[in-house]
């Protein structure tokens, strides 16, 4: 029976839409495989195996009853803890929300449960979706199922685990600076960060609400793109939702004929700090791609050179300033006595991780008085700037292309204590979310020195995620 876990979210669902198996055998046989590996690998906060079975049944009841289901209806899911779901624990990693319940759910899981996708548990994360290995959740880390005494990528290292563990043929992630793209990348699997909007953000806890975007995780590039559409679309409880139709990223996952295709090569995201066995498995795939008939050409953004440094203002400003609804009295921890002040104060002494508080300092202090515009202001000039390299560059070409981590799955604690080297893993995938355009990461082989999962990383405009 585990064997099912070994299917594609589609190959899933023609067995299902066939009646071969039902959706309880295929969510019980992801929670036998679950439990044989999770000791291993801590892909799972939470598990929810009564509601997820009990989910399962509807759905088999429903098809039963012979009535119309979509095409992810009994395929079961691994959320990011950073959504809310109704009723289950929901912490985004972090020990200020230990114990709290969200009273709702999400746009997203709504979208999810009524797409009749089985909702496994909640996967770890890096606190608050900070960082790029996993390693600062206040919990556990995970562990990279192709090695695990290496990380599975950050924030979204949980989804991305559940992923290459066969524990979960579909997962959610949020990325504000590539915590979907990164993660997929350094553990073999498929990431995809769509155009900023087009995924709601209502219950979706804000890290850095002006580049924080939902994302399908898969195995397959189709199974993204069935999760793409299930989640996307406007929601009128997101002030920055787009109210424009979906593009048909379906129909664009089955066509194959890339002839004519116009590649731009970026030139900034390769070379010094790249790792060699990566980008020898970049140039075959450019290789490969012209091989079918794309056309290659180098293009130039010279202001990505900025663009790290602009996330690094920008994100924890507005992490600041989203972080202060952390205050004790709301959700989640409350410590210490006295005054609201002492109170507030020991909380999130206690609740914060260090990574936390660290951007709360460094954003806190970018948007004070007399640094707002030598600090917040110039970053906001190189994100304009950023776009412009964009805009000049894909009125060249149709996809741009570059890979999408600098290096493979590092060693668990390799970088803990340097932050800037941590920061560096994802030099490659900030100037997406600056410009607000969308990106995915596609497995790329494995690297020659260490036999790790490399990632191939594919950019369109804005709205143009079919590409
Ligand atoms: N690693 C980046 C950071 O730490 C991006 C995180 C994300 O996309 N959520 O901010």
């Amino acid at each position: 029976m585990t064997e099912l876990t070994k299917l594609s979210a589609v190959e899933l669902s023609e067995k299902l839409q066939k009646k071969e198996v039902s959706a309880e055998e295929v969510t019980k046989s992801h929670f036998e495989g679950i439990e044989k590996l999770d000791n291993k690998v801590k892909s799972f906060l939470y598990l929810d195996k009564e509601g997820a079975i009990a989910q399962a049944k509807e759905v088999d009841k429903r098809r039963k009853d012979n009535q119309e289901l979509s095409a992810l209806a009994g395929i079961p899911l691994a959320l990011k803890d950073v959504l809310t779901q109704k009723g289950i624990p929901t912490t985004c990693g972090s020990k200020i929300l230990e114990g709290w319940i969200p009273p709702y759910d999400s746009t997203v899981v709504t979208k999810l449960k009524n797409a009749g996708i089985i909702i496994l548990g909640k996967t770890n994360m890096d606190e608050f979706a900070m960082g790029s290995s996993t390693e600062n959740s206040a919990f556990h880390p995970t562990h990279n199922p192709w090695d695990l005494t290496r990380i599975p990528g950050g924030s979204g290292g949980g989804s991305s685990a559940s992923l290459a563990a066969f524990e979960a043929p579909l997962a959610l992630g949020t990325d504000t600076g590539g915590s979907i793209r990164q993660p997929a990348a350094v553990t073999g699997t498929v990431g995809v960060k769509p155009t900023y909007g087009a995924v709601s953000r209502y219950g979706m806890i804000a890290f850095s609400s002006s580049l924080d975007q939902g994302g399908p995780c898969a195995r397959t590039v189709l199974d993204a793109a069935l999760l793409h559409e299930a989640i996307a679309g406007h929601d009128s409880k997101d002030s920055t939702s787009i109210s424009a139709p979906t593009p048909k990223v379906v129909e664009a996952a089955k066509r194959a004929d890339i002839k004519g295709l116009k590649v731009g090569v970026i030139k900034e995201l390769q070379g010094d700090g790249y790792q060699k066995g990566v980008l020898n498995r970049f140039n075959e795939s450019i290789e490969l791609l012209s091989s079918l008939g794309a056309e290659i050409v180098e293009v130039s953004c010279p202001s990505f050179e900025y663009a790290l440094a602009a996330y690094y203002l920008i994100a924890p400003s507005e992490c600041s300033s989203n972080l202060a609804r952390f205050d004790a009295m709301r959700y989640g921890l409350r410590v210490g006595e006295g005054d609201a002040e002492s109170v507030m104060n020991a909380t999130r002494e206690a609740g914060f991780g260090r990574e936390v508080k660290r951007r709360i300092i460094l954003g806190t202090y970018a948007l004070s008085s007399g640094y707002y515009d030598a600090y917040y202001g110039s970053a906001q000039k190189v994100r304009t700037l950023i776009m412009q390299d964009y805009a000049k560059a894909f009125a060249g070409v149709d996809v741009l292309v570059s890979p999408t981590a600098p290096t493979t799955a590092f060693k668990i604690g390799e970088k803990s204590n340097d932050p800037l080297a941590m920061y560096l893993n994802d030099v490659a995938t900030i100037p997406v979310n600056l410009a607000g355009i969308c990106g995915m990461s596609l497995p790329s082989g494995l690297a020659d020195e260490d036999n790790l999962p490399t990632g191939f990383q594919i950019m369109a405009p804005a709205m143009e995620d079919q590409r």
